[in-house]
């Protein structure tokens, strides 16, 4: 490599990872991760996936329900769903958020199910009444499930799910709820069973601080029955196979040993600080950077992508630019020359926003850097912006707890 280029300069300091996922590990996963793996036989790993399965129950909110944990990411999480709740030919509707509930109904079609859609209104929250009509509508009862992203990682949207219980049980009908939160997991409030959740679906590299390749699934019992009478062949994804005291069989094989030992630490990181302050600081945080590009809007040049502020996401804020800005430009220069990495548009989005994650293991000082470096690559990249950054100290030095949206 040529020793002058400037990827062979060691860069000092700390890059600042402002992604929607992965997130930045915190220094007790990393640990955790570092150690030699375990003997199959060992009790001790049969404690870690039980304290894994216990923890995972307490941030889905799901004190009854089975956990099933995936050598996978958050797609192989949709697969299992699918595989294990509809029947070959099945139907399900999927409520229209963004990129990601997209995604997951053309995942669900290649693998033989019809999607019924509702529509997604650009910027806006998933339509519950549309479900509702869709469920009326469905008197021979031939839709299997709901399948809701709570937070869509791809327009920056998080819908409220109370609404998709009411609007099931406004239509009297049979479907099961399935909710996606990965991206909302341990940073958005979410109890699975008071809502009556009947599938939540997770992911470690989101809030929940750990490296990709790990994904879960929290199943009750209405689904365990659903999926024991479904015939769709699998394997792998079985939830009554893995439905086991072996963690062998737990795993369809081996466990990911090192995953799950960061995701240990991750969990304890999480009650240590407490799950109700967990979710505090994440709001307190988006309303910090939320603030900010309140403040940057003013010159006209960026705007929210999400106009509703009450559908804006407290994991990742999505900023659209005026018409002759390249977002994609912005976020290399971001990376290259202020090591602030920033996520692109994705799909239909690709091109006309920049995404600022701001979940996981962020504190105040991180997200006013994350701002401040923006605000530097806005000045380098040509593109007028408001005050953000001074609006974010407005809100982060306000008494904590208080409400300053
Ligand atoms: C990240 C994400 C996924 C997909 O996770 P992968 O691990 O990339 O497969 C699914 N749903 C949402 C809402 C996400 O944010």
């Amino acid at each position: 490599m040529n020793p002058s280029s400037s990827s062979s300069l060691r860069i000092p300091g700390t890059p600042f990872l402002h992604a929607p996922g992965p997130t930045r590990l915190p220094a007790q996963v990393v640990n955790a991760m570092g150690i030699q793996p375990l003997e199959l036989g060992d009790p001790a790993l049969d404690t870690l996936i039980a304290d894994c399965e216990n923890g995972l129950r307490r941030v889905f909110g799901a004190r009854h329900s089975d956990v099933f944990m995936y050598a996978a990411n958050g797609h192989g999480a949709w697969e299992a769903t699918v595989c294990n709740l509809v029947a070959p030919g099945g139907c399900v509707v999927v409520a229209g958020s963004g990129t990601f509930s997209e995604a997951w109904a053309l995942h669900a079609e290649g693998l033989g199910v019809r999607v019924l859609r509702t529509a997604c209104e650009v910027g806006r929250a998933a339509d519950a009444g549309a479900v509702e009509a869709l469920l009326r509508a469905d008197t021979a009862h031939e839709i299997a499930a709901v399948f809701a992203v709570h937070t869509d990682t791809g327009s920056g949207v998080t819908s409220d799910m109370q609404a998709f219980r009411d609007a099931i049980d406004a239509a009297s009908h049979p479907a099961l709820l399935v909710v996606d939160v990965v991206a909302s997991l341990a940073a958005a409030p979410f109890d699975m069973d008071a809502l009556r959740v009947d599938v939540a679906i997770g992911a470690s590299q989101k809030a929940l601080m750990v490296p990709p390749g790990l994904s879960f699934v929290a199943v009750n019992e209405k689904a365990m029955r659903v999926a024991e009478a479904n015939t769709t062949p699998r394997v792998y994804w079985d939830w009554l196979r893995r439905r086991s005291d072996l963690s062998y069989r737990k795993f369809c094989g081996t466990p990911p040993q090192s995953l799950l030992m960061g995701l240990k630490a991750a969990l304890d990181l999480v009650f240590e600080e407490g799950l109700a302050q967990v979710i505090a600081r994440h709001r307190r945080l988006a309303a910090a950077v939320q603030a900010a590009v309140e403040g940057w809007s003013e010159r006209g040049d960026v705007a929210f992508h999400v106009r509703d502020a009450k559908s804006r996401s407290v994991s990742v804020t999505t900023i659209a630019v005026r018409e002759g800005i390249d977002p994609e430009a912005l976020r290399t220069l971001a990376r290259e020359r202020f090591q602030v990495g920033i996520a692109g548009g994705l799909g239909n989005l690709a091109g006309r926003i920049f995404r600022i994650g701001h979940l996981g293991d962020l504190n105040a000082p991180m997200v006013l850097g994350c701002l401040a470096g923006m605000e530097a690559a806005m000045s380098a990249s040509g593109i007028a912006y408001g005050p953000g950054v001074e609006r974010a100290v407005r809100v982060l030095s306000a008494p904590a707890g208080e409400n300053v949206q």
